[in-house]
Parts: C-alpha cells; structure tokens; sequence
C-alpha cells in the first residue's frame, strides 16, 4: 500500500498484481477531526484533537509513509495513546466522562451498505456461491437438504442465510429468485423460493416477480 503524495489517494497492490485507488485515510482524517472539532466547539470543549490511520490487518505493508498523520497497526494502539499523555496535559476524570458522554449521545449508527457501492466495487467481481461457515476457505455445495464444505466438510443447513445477508450487505436493493440462484451458485427455484420465504424479508409482488428486500437501520 502506498499513499499518494498531493493527491489524497492511496493505491493498493494486490498478491496477483491487481491495482487499486481509494481515498486516502489521511484525508479521512482531516474530515473527521474537522467534525469531531466542530462538535466539541458546539459542546463548549476545547482540547487538541491527534489524528492517525490504524491498519487493522497486521500483514498490510506500506511502502509509502504519508507525512500528515502516523500509520499505526492495532497493537500500537495503547503505546501510541501513552506517548501521547507524556506529551499533553492529562484532562480531568469528570471532563473525561462528560466527553464520553457526549459521544454516546451524539452516536448514530453507521450504515455503509451497500458495500460495493459505496466502495465503486465492480459486482461481477464477487465470488458465488456459499462461503463455508466454519473454515470460511472453500465453498460449500448443496448436497441432500443441507450445505457441505468441499475442503473441510463441514456440513450447515443453514449457511446460505449468511451468504444472503452478505449479498444485501455487498449488492443490496431487491433480489429475486433469479439473482438469488446466481449468487449462491443453484439451480433451484423451489430452494431458493423457499430459504428467502424463511428469511422474513420484506416481500413485493408474487410469483416469478416477487422481489425481496433486507432493511438495515439507518
Ligand atoms: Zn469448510
């Protein structure tokens, strides 16, 4: 991974060679200091607000550093946080509270489906069929009435639920019996007509036509 000097990208390489742009963390960061510094002015609190990246996948490597803010996996959270407190006046324990108070009352929950979207993911990208849901490496094959793992073997009748969820998650919108037999990889309209009736989706129309749809919390 390196960060993109001046134009507020980062590029991503993958193991097969793939190329990937996104936007940067550090500009991110620069985002939401401005609103976490916004709110506390509101709130009438005044204290620096220190912004850093944290990687949440210790194997990530980044060649290129960025100058504005630390790169930090999650393990160096806790050292990072004591640098800091040698550094800075250390707040009071009420203050403390009424900041997180604060945030607590202030929370909305966060709804970034769906995924591909948001994230300009091309669908046709997206591996079919249903993830194992113990070793999560292979696919799982349906095979009488029940779903098995074709490298461990696991076996789950119910694994296609999840494999579902993340289809509104990923994709989101309606999915019909079409979509959904492409996407879980079967050739079952009778299966498929009956694992989304069991999934108490919101449902429109009827028969071939019927359209089903998972509500998230905004
Ligand atoms: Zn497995």
């Amino acid at each position: 991974m390196s960060f993109l000097a001046g134009t507020g990208q980062i590029s991503r390489v993958l193991e097969n060679g793939q190329i990937d742009h996104f936007e940067s963390p550090m500009v991110q960061i620069d985002r939401n200091s401005d609103l976490l510094f916004d709110l506390f002015r509101l709130k009438d609190i005044h204290m620096p607000i220190l912004g850093a990246a944290v990687l949440s996948n210790s194997t990530q490597k980044v060649n290129v550093q960025p100058n504005q803010y630390p790169v930090l996996f999650l393990g160096e959270i806790p050292t990072f946080i004591k640098r800091q407190i040698k550094n800075h006046t250390v707040i009071e324990s009420n203050q403390a509270k009424k900041i997180a108070e604060i945030l607590v009352e202030e929370h909305q929950p966060f709804n970034p489906f769906p995924i591909c979207n948001r994230w300009n993911v091309d669908t046709a990208f997206l591996k079919k069929g249903v993830f194992c849901t113990k070793c999560s490496a292979c696919m799982m094959k349906r095979r009488f009435r029940t779903w098995v793992c074709e490298a461990c073997f696991h076996r789950d009748p119910y694994a296609h639920i999840q494999a579902i969820k993340e289809w509104f998650m990923l994709i989101g919108g309606e999915i019909t019996n079409k979509k959904c037999r492409e996407f879980l990889d079967v050739q079952s309209y009778q299966l498929v007509y009956r694992v989304l009736k069991e999934m108490n989706l919101r449902v429109e129309g009827t028969g071939k036509k019927t359209k089903y749809k998972m509500v998230f919390r905004e």
